[in-house]
């Protein structure tokens, strides 16, 4: 079969034309598209989409398998299944490329942003605001949406936000657009006139959109049995894309100096963060997961046996996300920056307790940084299809994959593969 529309996995986008903005051959649509009719084309198809409980979830009962069943189901975009929410959705231009203006210090914003444009299920889900249907299905019976009154963060501001970026984004003709309405919602935490950190923004984007899409009512529990037992929980009550697409579990057990009793913490994390003390991206990694040490003076009070102890903290990941971020720690306290080398392979193989391993990551975009922290720049580099672009603000072009590996890094994300 040759390249069509009807391939799933190719997007009906021929990768290596996305550069050419007046390249009209590549054009999906039969008719003149406006942002709304895609939206509306797309949005109609949404029956066996995972979110939405209009189809196949308002009949699920409360039978445990079925239950074990709904949190597979629900967890469609996480790591285990890729390429599933990309089958059922032939018709947005999810690789597009577009620059993004910089009227004032926001290339930490426009960075970051690019790297997410580079997501198909990200732009997807918010260009056909799939956030009003997250939790239609939860408690299994109910057919309607529950109201974005009843989320920590009501009211879609920031979806909303996102929705027009990507909504713009996979369906403008321009070759340039201003990130405006998300841009203002930040503008008190990331004043324009100062620079700011591109991880801070993408934690604080995260929890916004997280915010938005989870209940204010529900269950909170911290003693599970199991790992297993950790991860569902954490899934079942968390179903916002950014926890499908980038959350994972790490499981912290601390074995008391004393009694040497072992206590298990599970943690869900969103980022990896790195000392920059070694030369390469997996022994930096190996650093993070070795063992630390707390002293006495730290005050870790053991549940078993009361006393103010030394402890040992072992790290083991319990679940890897589907896109993993990896942060090279370069900005230190005092403000200066360590500008070292680290190297990392487009490929690297990880483990978790859930799946084992080795699971294959590759890498999908990177963050880069230069000069100095309170003087610098931010550019990025993300995959489309199998090009990868350099973004710098308003401009992009391709650039070759040996040139990617660069002493700028300063954020990675990985996609399971
Ligand atoms: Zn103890």
């Amino acid at each position: 079969m040759s390249k069509s529309n009807t391939n799933p996995k190719n997007l009906g986008i021929e990768s290596s034309k996305e550069f050419s903005i007046d390249d009209d051959s590549r054009d999906p649509f039969a008719e003149p598209e406006t942002a709304e009719n895609i939206f509306s084309k797309t949005y109609r198809n949404t029956g066996s989409f995972a979110f939405n409980g209009k189809g196949r979830f308002s009949r699920v009962g409360r039978d445990p398998s079925e239950e074990q069943k709904n949190i597979k189901e629900r967890n469609s975009y996480r790591s285990g299944s890729p390429d599933r929410f990309e089958d059922r959705y032939p018709s947005l231009e999810l690789q597009k490329n577009i620059g993004l203006r910089n009227p004032k210090n926001d290339c930490f914003m426009n960075a970051s942003l690019q790297v997410m444009f580079s997501i198909p299920e990200l732009m997807k889900f918010f260009a056909t605001k799939e956030y009003k249907n997250v939790y239609s299905f939860e408690e299994c019976n109910k057919k309607k949406a529950y109201s974005s009154k009843e989320m920590i963060l009501p009211g879609y501001k920031y979806c909303n936000a996102m929705s027009k970026l990507c909504l713009d984004v996979c369906s403008s003709f321009k070759k340039e657009l201003e990130a405006t309405e998300l841009r203002k919602l930040f503008k008190k935490s990331f004043s324009k006139s100062h620079q700011h950190d591109a991880n801070d923004f993408i934690l604080s984007l995260f929890s916004k959109l997280q915010d938005e899409q989870t209940l204010k009512k529900r269950p909170v529990s911290d003693k599970f049995a199991n790992e297993q037992e950790a991860w569902e929980h954490y899934v079942k009550h968390n179903p916002s894309i950014i926890d499908q697409l980038f959350f994972g579990m790490i499981q912290r057990s601390s074995r008391c100096g004393s009694c040497k009793k072992v206590a298990h913490r599970y943690e869900s994390f969103n980022q990896i963060e790195l000392e920059c003390e070694s030369s390469s991206l997996e022994m930096a990694y190996q650093g993070f997961l070795s063992d630390e040490i707390m002293k006495k003076n730290q005050s870790y009070r053991c549940d078993e046996c009361h006393k103010v102890v030394k402890c040992r903290i072992m790290k083991e990941i319990v679940k890897m996300p589907r896109y993993l971020f990896f942060l090279f720690k370069r900005f230190n306290s005092n403000m200066s920056k360590i500008t070292k080398m680290i190297k990392y392979r487009t490929k690297i193989l990880l483990e978790d307790k859930i799946d084992g391993g080795p699971l294959e990551y590759h890498l999908q975009g990177i963050i880069l940084h230069s000069e100095s922290r309170r003087g610098g720049h931010y550019i990025s580099y993300a995959k489309k299809g199998d090009n990868w672009i350099r973004f710098n603000d308003a401009s992009y072009k391709p650039i070759k994959s040996k040139h990617i590996i660069d002493k700028d890094a300063y954020i990675l994300l990985y996609k399971r593969a």
